[in-house]
């Protein structure tokens, strides 16, 4: 599942060479989950410079100099990605911005989450979970004192379900709130009304360390032999105490830990 880091690395790879440029032609490959006006591409994405990519979440904001944005849902497969313009695209490919020199900026996703659409400005009026999304993680906005705050107003949730809420914090998903869960020292399925705020304090705490390094060091956080992520499989010993690991279903999703390291409260 694509979560925050994985959608920055993705950035990384193509924002040095997209910013700036001009996109000569649009190709779409799947008009059915292309939410584009025809006119509007036509008239502020044809012939316009790339002037910012950003990412808000899982989403990633192309915005160009004629004052429109590309919002691409990242879903929970998708990818964004250089290639030649002699290379076919695959066959979940959905949309690709051409530059004069013979790259293209591609989208391919393969479930039907993965959504485009071609906004003014940044008005993502009506845009679903990008118009109530949450803070950033990694923004200097979710301080401490804010995220507690937040928390707090979903009492009944689990610490996990908390870090996964998109309207609270964007773009944490299952993996990456386990680790959280993990390095932090506390149980997933422990409701927030049962925690202290020294708790979360150390909750937030490890919500920033975890997704930095990840988002810096990917390779290296996704080969740590001290990190849950590396161990998502039954049968698995946990990274810390060696005990095996366990797993349950958590609000639906397929959740890890460690009952020994990971305490009730
Ligand atoms: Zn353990």
């Amino acid at each position: 599942m694509i979560e925050l880091p994985d959608v920055e690395r993705m950035i990384d790879a193509f924002a040095g060479y997209a910013t700036g440029k001009t996109v000569s032609e649009v190709l779409i490959d799947d008009p059915e989950t292309t939410e584009i006006d025809p006119e509007l591409c036509e008239t502020r994405v044809k012939g316009h410079a790339i002037d910012t990519i950003g990412r808000h979440g899982r989403f990633v904001v192309v915005r160009f100099r004629s004052d429109v944005s590309l919002v691409f849902h990242m879903g929970s497969d998708g990818k964004i990605f250089l290639e030649s313009q002699t290379t076919p695209p695959d066959e979940h490919s959905k949309i690709r911005l051409q530059f004069a020199a013979g790259r293209e900026l591609r989208y391919s996703s393969p479930d039907a989450e993965g959504e485009i659409h071609l906004v003014d400005g940044e008005d993502f009026t009506g845009l679903g979970t990008l118009e109530n999304l949450g803070l950033d993680p990694l923004s200097e906005e979710l301080t401490t004192g804010r995220f507690i705050e937040l928390a707090r107003t979903k009492p009944r949730s689990t610490l996990k379900g908390i870090l996964m809420n998109q309207e609270i914090v964007a773009g944490i998903g299952n993996e990456y709130a386990d680790e959280i869960c993990f390095q932090a020292g506390y149980r997933p399925d422990l409701k927030v009304k049962d925690v202290t705020d020294d708790q979360l304090l150390r909750v937030h705490k490890y919500l920033r360390r975890v997704l930095r390094r990840a988002t810096l060091h990917w390779q290296a956080a996704h080969a740590d032999p001290g990190w849950l992520i590396n161990r998502r499989e039954r049968g698995s010993a946990c990274p810390r105490c060696t005990s095996a690991l366990k797993s349950m279903k958590l609000g639906g999703r397929r959740t890890y830990l460690c009952p020994r390291c990971q305490r009730a409260a």
